[in-house]
């Protein structure tokens, strides 16, 4: 049962469908246009279908609501965009109004109720938040929910998903050979609130940004840092924007790539071992065109002595996404490997030996594209790379 029908809200933001030029500019590099080969899967075509729909005062139909979340949110149409839409708060947006209009795709459901029923997306329990520290326990048992100025923020994939724990024990052994003090919020961690931010919860995300945010200065941390892409854009972007400017000021948020290379230049770590490997780098959708964050990553590969680092075809902003962004694992697992494995062929043409990267998202969709493809390739994550460099 479909709602009457009410325009599409989009407050802040001057924007309608109806600026769209028709070009097609946006439809070759979008993903999931490049799936199919629909135009009414295309970003020109949903804007055209979205017209159509606002003019004949229509609702958004479950067929179409089910395109919008066909979408990794890689930002790629907006990158291109002719006539400079904001693309991607666009297809928040819609997403919002989808929700609105009871019509969330049944994953994004339950997600929604595992983050009001246990505050993390894996319906575990909270105390449970630390079961990545296992293999770094001697490091971080005395850092439980101290005082310090920096954090290390993990993130409920890294927290909950054994297969990612590694990118968060890394960064504690970075951060140990650094003599960085440090604190873990643990069980007083909770979801980042990226899920609503992707599905355009935007008013549910509220309660746990500011629990967050309470937690953390509560403990005088005046740096974050963080493994997950998703993560540190919920800080850094969508929070004061959300929750208030005055809410993160005092507050700096840090990538794992920035705060290596921070520690590289104060002279805290140094990498002397060689390190003989040829390494391409995939940039990640929301640490790159999200978050115009290009440099820090290649500046610490660059910086260890042995190493070569191939680009592939489509980099920096015109870097094509991992398959994972969007929630599209969930809402269409299928399309998303289709999507990884292209990647996965792209880095196979650098010849290198192993693809790398920031992200859990995208080590999940990389190493799902590597098994879909039966790709020799490996991948790495950087904090895997930075801890090997230095013999940790
Ligand atoms: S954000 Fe990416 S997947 Fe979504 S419409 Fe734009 S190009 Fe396509
Ligand atoms: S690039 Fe922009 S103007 Fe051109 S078709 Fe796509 S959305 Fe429309």
């Amino acid at each position: 049962m479909t709602k009457p029908y009410e325009p599409l809200r989009i407050e802040g933001l001057d924007i309608e469908p109806t600026v769209c030029a028709r070009c097609g500019f946006c439809t070759f590099v979008c993903p999931a246009y490049l799936d199919t080969l629909w135009d009414s899967q295309s970003p020109r075509g949903k804007l055209y279908q979205l017209r159509d729909l606002i003019k004949k005062k229509q609702p958004i139909p479950p067929d179409f609501a089910a395109r919008i979340f066909n979408c990794t949110l890689c930002g790629a149409c907006q990158e291109i965009c002719q006539t400079n839409i904001p693309l991607l708060r666009f297809w928040q947006l819609t997403r919002q109004e989808i929700g609105e209009l009871d019509e969330w795709p049944e994953i994004v459901n339950y997600i929604d109720g595992a983050l009001k029923e246990t505050q993390n997306i894996m319906e575990m329990d909270q105390t449970d938040r630390t079961l990545w520290t296992d293999m770094v326990d001697d490091l971080v048992e005395d850092r439980l929910g101290i005082e310090a100025e920096v954090a290390y923020f993990a993130g409920c994939n890294i927290s909950f998903k054994g297969t990612l724990a590694h990118m968060g024990e890394n960064t504690i052994k970075v951060m140990n050979a650094a003599g960085v003090d440090f604190t873990i919020l643990g069980e007083e961690e909770q979801c980042c609130g990226n899920p609503y931010f992707v599905a355009g919860g935007f008013e549910k995300a509220k309660e746990l940004a500011r629990h967050n945010i309470i937690k953390l200065k509560e403990l005088g941390v005046k740096t974050v840092i963080f493994n997950c892409p998703g993560c540190h854009r919920a800080f850094a972007h969508e929070y004061p924007h959300l929750i208030g400017k005055e809410s993160t000021e005092g507050l700096e948020f840090l990538p794992f790539s920035e705060f290596v290379l921070r520690l590289l230049n104060e002279g805290k770590i140094k990498f002397t071992k060689n390190y003989p490997h040829v390494v391409a780098w995939h940039d990640p959708c929301e640490l790159g065109r999200h978050q115009d964050i290009y440099n820090p990553a290649r500046e610490v590969l660059n910086a260890i002595p042995g190493i070569e680092v191939r680009e592939l075809k489509h980099n920096r902003n015109k870097a094509r996404c991992c398959g994972g962004g969007g929630l599209l694992k969930g809402t269409d697992p299928l399309m998303s490997v289709r999507i990884s494995g292209r990647r996965i062929e792209e880095a196979e043409k650098t010849g290198a030996e192993f693809l790398a990267s920031e992200c859990p998202s995208c080590t999940m969709s990389l190493n799902d594209g590597i098994e879909h493809k039966e790709s020799k390739m490996k991948f790495k994550d950087l904090s895997q790379i930075v801890v090997e460099a230095l013999g940790l």
